[in-house]
């Protein structure tokens, strides 16, 4: 029995060990481990069953076939190509530098557009790209400028197997590219000035297909540190400053992805951390998404299903809490052992900062009991210290904005009549048809906001379910400002136009 360097290496392909002519790559696939992929109609073709006799002849100890459909052994083939092979440790050695320019250009051309994500989805015949910018998924710009970058399909493939080599190379990934699996990936050097790390999301899509997603993350984030410039209003940056300013308790941030959670997240350590230097500050996140100096970053990443990850998770906090902590910073709690930890850290005197999914500050309450926090843990107003739900709305450029009428805006009618009260004589602003310092009138996106410092009355009410009665009672009695309230100061302010704040906040009424 032969040797080979590599179980999943392909030997069929172009300059491998066993000869095959190009026509019958398109019927065959054979592995070094013993893999043999034939195509479905092809199982009685006789040259198929020469060239499986020919690599048993040359030692390679083939299985049976397994019948796939026709077309879909090329992409096996297109990752064997001559562009990447594999060294004797599987991972993938470059030989052949132009696709990786070509994906530097991409990561580059992103990165100037301040992109968040760049979506590269490859189909039977070709493949597109899309960049994500304030949150707006658009296609991406041809290098010339004009038409959008459009792909055979071939090449996209080849584009996404060389991003997972160079996440490979970084030592961040599986070893070996699965052109059909789920995989994931960072990429730490090679990147666009501003840019600390790349993030990479392979999935595999029907009919041989492959869908990448590159997430950008940029250094210091935007530029910024302080927690005032992302669009929290005055009294709501002094609840949040007040937080960092505890030393136990809970403070629990939601808000659906993409609502900047982690950004606020980001700034509230960066405050802690410079106002108290001499504590030991942890994190558990999966993975870190930005590098906070000063926080001991301990990573969960590249987990292959939920209960690895919930199972390494659930370890990485564990172990934050023997690792003498004053405060620990805990990306997620979704399930009840990371919640279970979370408020075992603040009931022994620490204080925690953490996100879950909720819809709103007052729902955060009711998402805990859902994953399992006793009830008279969350009944205690010295533990839950801080509620804060989040939104992201695309913001006017304020050079191009226009003031106009409700009524005369291009609003529906029903809008402009909810607008009346609420604007009073005042115009309604909206988006001017886009100048050289934004796109298409917007320019970056404002947080839309509710911050909750729970009383006990509060919380009993929301654990004993009854969230109409705690929401007037926030409202009325601890003068509690909604998301609505928000908005719709913003509204007036003209920082955003009343058609993208009711796409994120639901119906402008004064409630
Ligand atoms: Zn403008």
């Amino acid at each position: 029995m032969r040797a080979a360097n590599d179980e999943g290496e392909l030997i069929t392909r172009d300059g491998g060990p066993v000869r095959a002519s190009e026509a019958l790559r398109d019927k065959v696939a054979i592995f070094a481990d013993g893999r043999c992929l034939v195509s479905r109609s092809h199982s009685e073709d006789v040259d198929v069953i020469s060239l499986i006799a020919l690599a048993r002849r040359l030692g390679f100890p083939t299985r049976t076939p397994e019948f796939v459909d026709l077309g879909s052994l090329r992409s096996f083939y297109s990752c064997a190509s001559p562009s990447i092979s594999w060294s004797a440790a599987g991972r993938p050695v470059h030989d052949d530098t132009t696709m990786q320019r070509e994906v530097q250009d991409l990561l580059a051309r992103a990165a100037a557009a301040q992109a968040s994500d760049i979506h590269i989805v490859v189909d039977s015949d070709s493949a597109s790209v899309r960049v994500r910018i304030d949150g707006e998924l658009q296609p991406m710009a041809g290098g010339g400028g004009g038409s959008s970058v459009q792909w055979r399909a071939e090449h996209g493939r080849q584009i996404c197997m060389t991003a997972y080599a160079m996440a490979a190379e970084g030592g961040t990934a599986d070893a070996n590219y699965d052109p059909f699996g789920y995989q994931a990936g960072r990429m730490m050097t090679g990147l666009p000035q501003g840019v600390q790390a790349v993030r990479l999301q392979f999935n595999p899509v029907g009919y041989s297909g492959r869908h990448l997603v590159m997430r950008l993350l940029y250094l210091g984030h935007a530029a910024g540190h302080s927690i005032g410039e992302l669009g929290f209003s005055a009294a709501q940056v002094e609840s949040l400053t007040g937080f960092t300013e505890n030393q136990t308790g809970i403070v629990v941030i939601s808000g659906p992805t993409g609502s900047g959670k982690t950004t606020t997240l980001e700034r509230l350590m960066r405050r802690i951390v410079e106002n108290n230097p001499g504590e030991s500050i942890l994190s558990v996140e999966d993975p870190p998404e930005y590098k906070i100096p000063g926080v001991v970053q301990l990573p969960v990443s590249n987990m292959r299903n939920d209960d690895d990850r919930d199972g390494a998770y659930t370890e990485a906090i564990a172990a934050a809490l023997r690792s003498d902590p004053d405060r620990i910073m805990i990306g997620e709690v979704r399930t009840h052992a990371a919640a279970h930890h979370a408020f075992e850290a603040a009931m022994t005197g620490h204080q925690v900062l953490t996100t879950v999914h909720a819809n709103d500050a007052l729902g955060i309450v009711p998402r805990l009991m859902d994953v399992g926090v006793e009830s008279y843990k969350l009944r205690d107003a010295s533990l839950v210290s801080g509620l804060v739900a989040q939104r992201l709305i695309r913001r006017l450029c304020p050079r191009c904005r226009r003031p106009s009428d409700p009524m005369t805006a291009d609003l529906p009618a029903d809008m402009a009549m909810r607008l009346r009260p609420i604007l009073k004589d005042r115009p309604v602003w909206m988006p001017g048809a886009g100048c050289d310092a934004c796109r298409r009138g917007y320019e970056g996106r404002t947080v839309v906001a509710e911050i909750i410092r729970p009383d006990q009355r509060l919380l009993d009410l929301l654990c004993a379910g009854e969230r109409q009665a705690a929401q007037r009672y926030w409202v009325d009695d601890l003068g509690g400002r909604t998301f609505t309230h928000h908005a719709i100061e913003k509204v007036a302010d003209g920082v955003i136009d009343p058609i993208q704040a009711e796409y994120k906040v639901g119906k402008l009424r004064i409630p």
